[in-house]
C-alpha cells in the first residue's frame, strides 16, 4: 500500500461481507475500472475496500457494485463507479494533496473514498437529511477526517478555504467563481457542467498565470439546486 491510502489506518477488514456485497464482488468491481482505463492504484485501493453497498438502501444493496449510478432518495443519486474513480483519479493529478472541498455530499460514498485518500475533507450539502445519513455512515466506518456544512456549495466554503482540490458532484450551468476563487494555487477543481441534455466534466486549473480549463469527458449529473432544504426526516 502507498502513503495516501495508509494514512487512512482503517480495519476494512470486518467488511468482507458475502455475496454480492462481498469483498470479491469489490474486487470484481474494480478489475472493470482498470479495463476502463482507471490507473491510480490508491484510488483503486481505496474502492476496493470501502464497502460502496452500505451508502444505499438495504434492497438496493446488491446492485452496489454494479456500473449504474443508484437513487438515494430526494431524487438525488450515487454515481455510477466509474466516475466516482475518474473525477478523484483527476482531483488528485498524481500530486498529494491536503485539503479537499465536495459539493453533494449525498450519499457520501465519493466523500469517503477521498476520505480515506486525503488528511482533510470538506463536505456540502443542499438537502440536511441526506448529509445527516452521510455522516452516520462515515461514523460507523469510523472515517473522521470529515467536516460537514449544510450550505449552497454553489458558493463553496470560503471560510475553511482555499482548497487544494475542490469536487463537485452535482452540475451548474456554469463554473461558479466562487469555487475557482476558493482553490489555492495550483488547486484543481473537478466539475461537471451544462443542464439535463448535455453536460461536460472539467478540470480547472489555477496556476500563477491564471485559470486553465480541460474538458473531459461527458457526464450526466443531477443539477447543482440553489437554497438549502433543512427539514430532517426522523
Ligand atoms: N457525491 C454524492 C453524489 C450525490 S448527487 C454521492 O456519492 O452520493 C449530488 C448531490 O448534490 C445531491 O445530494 C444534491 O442534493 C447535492 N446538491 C445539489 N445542489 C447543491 C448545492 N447547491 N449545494 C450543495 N449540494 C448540492
Amino acid at each position: 500500500m502507498t502513503e495516501r491510502f495508509r494514512a487512512s489506518r482503517h480495519d476494512w477488514q470486518a467488511y468482507e461481507g458475502s455475496g454480492m456485497t462481498s469483498l470479491r464482488t469489490r474486487k470484481r468491481m474494480v478489475e472493470r475500472l482498470v479495463s476502463q482505463g482507471i490507473n491510480d492504484n490508491d484510488v483503486l485501493e481505496a474502492m476496493t475496500h470501502i464497502p460502496r453497498h452500505l451508502f444505499l438502501d438495504q434492497a438496493l444493496a446488491h446492485k452496489a457494485y454494479e456500473d449504474v449510478s443508484l437513487p438515494i432518495g430526494h431524487a438525488q443519486t450515487l454515481s455510477q463507479p466509474y466516475i466516482v474513480a475518474r473525477m478523484t483519479e483527476l482531483l488528485m493529478g498524481g500530486q498529494r494533496i491536503d485539503k479537499v472541498l465536495e459539493i453533494g455530499t449525498g450519499s457520501g460514498y465519493q466523500t469517503s473514498v477521498i476520505s480515506a485518500l486525503f488528511p482533510m475533507v470538506y463536505t456540502v450539502e443542499r438537502i440536511a437529511s441526506l448529509q445527516k445519513q452521510a455522516r452516520a455512515r462515515h461514523n460507523d466506518l469510523s472515517l473522521l477526517n470529515i467536516l460537514y456544512r449544510i450550505t449552497d456549495g454553489g458558493f463553496g466554503w470560503p471560510s475553511a478555504g482555499p482548497y487544494d482540490a475542490i469536487i463537485c458532484t452535482c452540475a451548474p450551468d456554469e463554473i461558479p467563481q466562487d469555487l475557482i476563487n476558493q482553490l489555492s494555487e495550483g488547486g484543481r477543481l473537478v466539475i461537471p457542467v451544462g443542464d439535463q441534455t448535455k453536460q461536460d466534466l472539467w478540470l480547472v486549473e489555477k496556476t500563477s498565470t491564471g485559470v486553465r480549463k480541460t474538458l473531459v469527458e461527458p457526464a450526466f449529473f443531477v443539477p447543482l439546486k440553489s437554497g438549502v432544504v433543512r427539514a430532517v426526516e426522523y
